[in-house]
């Protein structure tokens, strides 16, 4: 089978399509015939080596496809059955050795690629405002990287809880798809200071609770936005990782809380993890989320959409084709 591996840390030319056998399937896990790859920011992370990865490398955590055999203890999946996951490692390829209890049955009326696309991102949407800041109706919520992959389908998420949505983007082009999203009120910070429009459109209250995917460019003004006791969700680095902070900072700027999830620890059980992709495929088959496929490359070129992604050049979900 043809797959992308990636033999030392580096740039996306690092990203190499191969031949290789297709993997050996042992208990507990499921060989799956990918139909669609969803590209995530973390694949980036991996590719880097900013997150751990042993070399060489598969890369890619998402998909959906057809369950083609299953390991010698695995009584839940058959040949046949359509799924969907956001945690297979080596999901960058036509055939991926999925862990069985990772994998999530797709609704019958979902295409392949809607469910690649929806799983990462809409379950990091679903835990950041139903678990980590529940929402309430009426609360302001603060939205960084909002026409991106994760931000849209927060925006979407934080409106259907009854928030006001302030979001976050570098141009006008993403303004508009933030506005399309759902956003109140959208700060283009290439030429507003986010900061300074956050307290006028809070009239200097403040915000409830920031998302903020963005990292180290923009963790500290974010701080300063928070109304008090508010919470700082900081839950990406796509501008670099946060430097260490001084607990005695989070008082001085209200009593903050200050929290850094993975989605990982938001799906560790079989119960939530099945929670939230149920939430999340079933309303984008109802139509009530709503995606946004940006582009589709071909496998070989996973290398382009890394350069667009980690370029701020994307809207919406990034998928590969096998
Ligand atoms: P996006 O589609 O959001 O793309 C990243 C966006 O970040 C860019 O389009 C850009 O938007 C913004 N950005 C700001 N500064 C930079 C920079 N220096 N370099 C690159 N991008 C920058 O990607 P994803 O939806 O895949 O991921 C978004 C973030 O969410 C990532 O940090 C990812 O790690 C995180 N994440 C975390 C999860 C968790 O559980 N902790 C799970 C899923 C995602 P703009 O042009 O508007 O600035």
């Amino acid at each position: 089978m043809r797959a992308i591996i990636v033999h030392s840390p580096g740039g996306p030319e690092q990203l190499k399509l191969e031949e290789v056998p297709r993997p050996a399937i042992g208990p507990g896990q499921v060989l799956v015939k990918v139909a669609a790859i969803g590209v995530n920011f973390i694949d980036i992370y991996h590719r880097t080596g900013l997150y751990k990865s042993d070399w060489p490398a598969s890369l890619g955590l998402e998909g959906a496809g057809t369950v083609e055999s299953v390991g010698p203890d695995v009584t839940q999946w058959k040949a046949g059955d359509r799924v969907a996951w956001a945690m297979a490692r080596g999901s960058y390829a036509e055939y991926v050795a999925a862990p069985a209890n990772q994998l999530i049955r797709m609704p019958d009326t979902l295409d392949f690629p809607s469910a690649a696309a929806a799983m990462l991102q809409g379950m990091t949407a679903h835990y950041l405002t139903h678990s980590t800041w529940p929402l309430k109706q009426g609360e302001t919520a603060l939205i960084h990287a909002a026409a991106g992959g994760t931000g849209r389908l927060v925006v979407q998420m934080a409106k259907l809880r009854g928030a006001r949505v302030l979001a976050v983007v570098s141009t006008d082009e993403k303004a508009k798809v933030a506005r399309e999203a759902g956003a109140d009120e959208v700060i283009v910070y290439t030429r507003q200071d986010f900061e300074t429009e956050v307290k006028r459109l809070t009239d200097g209250k403040g915000v409830d609770v920031v998302y903020d995917s963005v990292g180290a460019s923009t963790f500290q003004k974010s701080l300063n936005v928070i109304r008090r006791r508010g919470m700082m969700v900081t839950f990406g680095n796509a501008s670099g990782p946060v430097p260490p902070v001084e607990p005695l900072l989070l008082s001085q700027k209200g009593s903050l809380f200050l929290t850094r999830p993975t989605l990982f620890d938001y799906t560790a059980t079989r119960e939530e993890l099945e929670w939230r992709a149920t939430d999340v495929l079933n309303w984008v088959a109802a139509g009530k989320l709503k995606l946004q496929i940006g582009a589709t490359y071909p496998l070989a070129n996973a290398a382009d959409a890394h350069r667009a992604l980690e370029g701020r050049q994307t809207t919406g979900k990034l998928l590969l084709t096998p």
